[in-house]
């Protein structure tokens, strides 16, 4: 999984040393442009004070410890391995249920991005299966962003941490703007299998987990994709698609959508009948929870509450879909049974 380096000019990581910068492909989408999105949509219109607060903490105290001072002296590792256990070790101290590590590549990240670092390290945080016993609710929309906010601490602790290593780095929130697209490079890192739904589904959490990153030229060694047979199962199961009220799930894989890290052509959802959606319901969320590979057969959370097998699951009417965005902003999705394709 080498990087694919490019000859532009090299930036410094802090301490006056130069970096090769790694330019985004001219094939990856545009970052997701939120703001036009909801614009669009007639705004944001979700209005639970718990979310607006956990929105507040990440934007207000989080995001200014992205950066900080880098130590003058770098701790030695006697190799890739030793470095990558010490930071796995860290991760997970600072809340991490799943730490993977990549190379960037250019295809990882938005178009028109760049960046210096060579190393993902990717957090995965867990979400509470009692807050999805119906879905879309109060609970599952507060769920949403506790997860949020919870992986913002990790990734802002481990930032810090990295730094005082000796390491500049910078933090890929899982919110927000960022360079790095979450998927691959949670793919990339060993979390799981791209589910039809279009989320990961790791094969002992499911698809209920969030992902961040801290991105750093610290030397360590790499994970590799998993093939536990999910992508596969995912052409007969369609769960995901029969119980989504937008429709926005697809039947079939998408050649025209790229490879996923097993080669499959990859399911794509359609975002323009998705995101109107899940605006006004509570962020939705009801392919995660229904997914199969949702170990609901324990019949409790992870953290040992007793819940249902299966989620209530509320299926409103669907708003028309909406693609008013500009061609510039837009990344491709597929219209799902619509006479305008992609
Ligand atoms: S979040 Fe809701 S609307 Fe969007 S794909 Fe999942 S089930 Fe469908
Ligand atoms: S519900 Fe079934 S088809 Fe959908 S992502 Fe989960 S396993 Fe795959």
């Amino acid at each position: 999984m080498g990087s694919t380096l490019s000859g532009s000019a090299p930036e410094a990581d802090g301490r006056g040393v130069s970096l090769p910068v790694i330019q985004a492909s001219p094939d990856s989408p545009p970052a997701f442009a939120w703001d036009s999105w909801y614009a669009g949509v007639g705004g944001r219109t979700i209005d639970i004070p718990e979310v607006k607060e956990y929105l507040r903490m990440i934007f207000e105290e989080q995001y200014p410890l992205f950066d900080g001072p880098v130590a003058p002296e770098q701790r030695r590792y006697s190799s890739p391995e030793e470095a990558a256990a010490a930071v796995k070790e860290k991760a997970r101290e600072f809340g991490a249920d799943l730490v993977g590590i990549c190379e960037i590549g250019p295809e990882d990240m938005y178009r028109g991005r760049s960046v210096t670092e060579r190393y993902a390290i990717a957090v995965g945080g867990r979400m509470l299966w009692r807050a999805f016993q119906v879905v879309p609710s109060r609970e599952s929309a507060i769920e949403c962003l506790r997860v949020y906010h919870a992986l913002g601490e990790t990734v802002v602790k481990l930032a810090a941490w990295v730094r005082s290593v000796g390491y500049a780095c910078r933090v890929e929130h899982p919110i927000g703007d960022s360079n790095l697209l979450h998927v691959p490079i949670g793919l990339k890192a060993g979390f799981g299998e791209l589910g039809r739904h279009g989320s990961i589904i790791n094969p002992v959490l499911g698809p209920l987990f969030r992902m961040g990153s801290v991105i750093t030229s610290l030397e360590m060694a790499t994970d590799s994709p998993i093939d536990a047979g999910i992508a596969a199962f995912c052409d007969t199961c369609r769960a995901c698609r029969i119980y989504c009220p937008a429709k926005a799930v697809p039947d079939a894989r998408s050649p025209e959508a790229g490879k996923d890290h097993l080669g499959n052509d990859r399911y794509m959802v359609d975002t323009g009948r998705c995101f109107p959606y899940f605006t006004r319901h509570n962020y939705c969320s009801i392919c995660l929870p229904v997914c199969v590979y949702h170990h609901k057969e324990w019949a409790r959370d992870f953290e040992g509450h007793a819940t249902a097998l299966f989620p209530k699951v509320i299926m409103a009417e669907p708003p028309d879909p909406f693609d008013g965005i500009s061609p510039v902003q837009r990344h491709r999705y597929p219209r799902l049974n619509r006479a305008q394709e992609i």
